[in-house]
Order: C-alpha cells, then sequence, then structure tokens
C-alpha cells in the first residue's frame, strides 16, 4: 500500500515553498518555521508570510540572532503571536545545543513544540519514521479504519500509520506527507475524492459507503464576545499615535496595541461619541470583537499616561509599519 500512496504523492504533490521538490529531502529549519506558521493557519495564508521570513531570516542562526521584536514585525497579521516568540525562543535552545535535534523526543524539548510539529519535523525534516498527526490525517485515518477520533487515540493513529507504512522507511519523510496531502486535496471533509485516492481497495469508509460519516463533527465552543473600544490618541496636529507595548503573556503578548477600553488608565482619554471615526467586527477562533475605533486627544499632552510602568509612548504616524501591530489594530488604524 505505501508504494501506491508513494506513486501518488509523486504524481501529485503541490510543490510548496518549504517542499521545494518532492523528490528531495527538505530543510529542517524550514520545516520547523512552516509547521509553526501553519499551526491554526492555511497553506495559502502562510506562504506569502514564509517567504518574507526565510529571506530575512535565512538560518536558524541568523534567527537566534534577531530580537523578538524583529520576529514579531514580520509575523504582524498572521495571528497567534505567541507563536512567533516560542519559534524565536526555539531557535535560541537549538544554537545554545549546538546542534538541530532531530528525533521526536528532543524536539519536545523545544518551547512551542508539542507533539505534531516534533513528529512533523523528525519525519519530514529529518526522515524518522514517525507519522504527524494533523486534522488532515486524522480524517483520512477515520475513514480508513471507520472509527471515530476521540482525543486519546492519537498516539494510536500514529502506531498504526507508522505500522501499515512499515518497509517504507526510506521515505518516510514522504509518506507523512503524502498522507497529510491526501487529507487536504482528495480526502477531504465535504469533498471526498475516492476514486483518486490510493488507499481506497482497503478503506473502510469506502467500503460500506459510510465516508461522510466519519469522523463526527466535534461540538465546538462558543466563542466569546468582546466590545473593544480603542482609541487613536493623536497630538493636535494628528502626526502622532499614542501607542503601548502589551505584557508578555496574553493575547497579543509583545504586539503594540492602543488603549482601549480594557486598559486601567483609559480615564486619561477624552471619549466623546462624536469622535466615533469606525465599527467593525474582528473574528478569532475564540474571541468574537465588536470594535469601535475613536479619536481622541491626550488630555495633557501625555503626562497622564506616564507611569513607572512606562507603557504608552508616542510614535510618528509615518513610522507605524515599523511597529508590530496585530491585524485588529492595523484595521483601527486604517480609519485615521
Ligand atoms: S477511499 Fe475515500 S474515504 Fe477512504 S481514505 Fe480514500 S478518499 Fe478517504
Amino acid at each position: 500500500m505505501h508504494q501506491k500512496l508513494l506513486n501518488w504523492y509523486n504524481q501529485n504533490a503541490r510543490i510548496l515553498p518549504w517542499r521545494v521538490d518532492v523528490f528531495e529531502k527538505t530543510n529542517p529549519y524550514h520545516i520547523m518555521v512552516s509547521e509553526f506558521m501553519l499551526q491554526q493557519t492555511t497553506i495559502a495564508t502562510v506562504i506569502p508570510y514564509f517567504n518574507r521570513f526565510i529571506e530575512k531570516f535565512p538560518t536558524v542562526n541568523h534567527l537566534a540572532s534577531s530580537s523578538v521584536d524583529d520576529v514579531l514585525l514580520l509575523w504582524q497579521g498572521l495571528g497567534y503571536y505567541r507563536r512567533a516568540k516560542n519559534l524565536h525562543f526555539a531557535s535560541q535552545q537549538i544554537i545554545n545545543l549546538d546542534f538541530f535535534p532531530k528525533s521526536y523526543d528532543e524536539l519536545l524539548q523545544l518551547k512551542g513544540v508539542g507533539d505534531y510539529t516534533a513528529a512533523a519535523i523528525a519525519s519530514i525534516g529529518f526522515n524518522q519514521p514517525v507519522i504527524p498527526v494533523d486534522g488532515n490525517v486524522k480524517r483520512v485515518w477515520s475513514r480508513f479504519y471507520g472509527i471515530d477520533i476521540d482525543s486519546k487515540n492519537i498516539k494510536l493513529i500514529s502506531q498504526q500509520f507508522t505500522l501499515l507504512m512499515q518497509g517504507s522507511e526510506a521515505f518516510a519523510f514522504k509518506i507523512s506527507q503524502a498522507l497529510m496531502e491526501l487529507g487536504a486535496t482528495v480526502c477531504m471533509p465535504k469533498v471526498i475524492m475516492c476514486n483518486m485516492c490510493p488507499l481506497k481497495k482497503s478503506c473502510k469508509a469506502f467500503e460500506n459507503n459510510t465516508m461522510s460519516e466519519f469522523p463526527k463533527p466535534k461540538k465546538l465552543n462558543k466563542p466569546k464576545q468582546f466590545d473593544l473600544n480603542l482609541f487613536l490618541v493623536t497630538d493636535s496636529q494628528k502626526q502622532k499615535i499614542m501607542i503601548k507595548k502589551n505584557p508578555e503573556q496574553g493575547l497579543f503578548a509583545n504586539m503594540y496595541f492602543l488603549p482601549s477600553n480594557l486598559d486601567e488608565r483609559v480615564e486619561c482619554l477624552n471619549k466623546d461619541e462624536d469622535c466615533l471615526l469606525h465599527q467593525f467586527k474582528h473574528i478569532l477562533s475564540h474571541y468574537h470583537f465588536n470594535v469601535s475605533v475613536y479619536h481622541s486627544y491626550s488630555k495633557d499632552d501625555h503626562s497622564c499616561f506616564n507611569t513607572d510602568k512606562e507603557v504608552y509612548h508616542w510614535i510618528s504616524l509615518t513610522d507605524r509599519k515599523k511597529y508590530s501591530f496585530p491585524k485588529l489594530i492595523a484595521k483601527a488604524l486604517d480609519a485615521l
């Protein structure tokens, strides 16, 4: 069966920047960067970010010797910014080790690297016989065996597929990518193209015509709703705006942000209903923000904002591209 899967992959794999040639082994650093970016994010969104990232940080040494701010600036708009911080930290761990870890267990020690990412780097980057289990692989497994998925059987999925592919160890890096590719392009959630599938002769769901019953849909938690008031605080010439850097923990950690109603010093602002500039919705997977953007002048220049914590500072509007703002703030800034 693995030969059929490999043949199918050789003929059908999409060319991606981190998979430049499907017949060649891949660069582990490229795989690490792509896997961090692909967490919760689609391939189409990731490609331009990946290309810019590799251009700026071509090796793990370049990344490790950069600042977190530089990394966040390039990550701007990709969301889930903790991934950028973790990737930066992991690159420094690798430099301190003096070698790029190859095994699943060693890779798990890197910051931000969980079961899936460790297996993906080990398998795709270093040709280790371990199958990474992402959403695509889970779906293929569920249909192939005609079994529903629960959170406990991720290890089982990896072990079963690894056993099934025994004999193809020389091509472990391809087998992993082939299973993911099959889920992404043939065995998709709603469109299921069994006639093009190299696994169909042994697939339980295909045999029983129950493909659409597996895997059973998960109940999703309702996202939390937030009303967020943002304040574009300018000087009187509207040449400068006031921004702050978020703390190292929490949503939008380390990113630059505008004063908001979630801020303890919002009383320093003149919120005037007439100054409502813009309203929009911003949706993240677990949070829905109803955003209102107000223009405001600082009450007394910015002395009211200055505290020992040194949170706010003025930047020139023309310099805004030098700061890493989350997409939500970039949208708000467009109102000016
Ligand atoms: S035969 Fe159909 S259901 Fe089974 S793995 Fe292939 S595409 Fe999925």
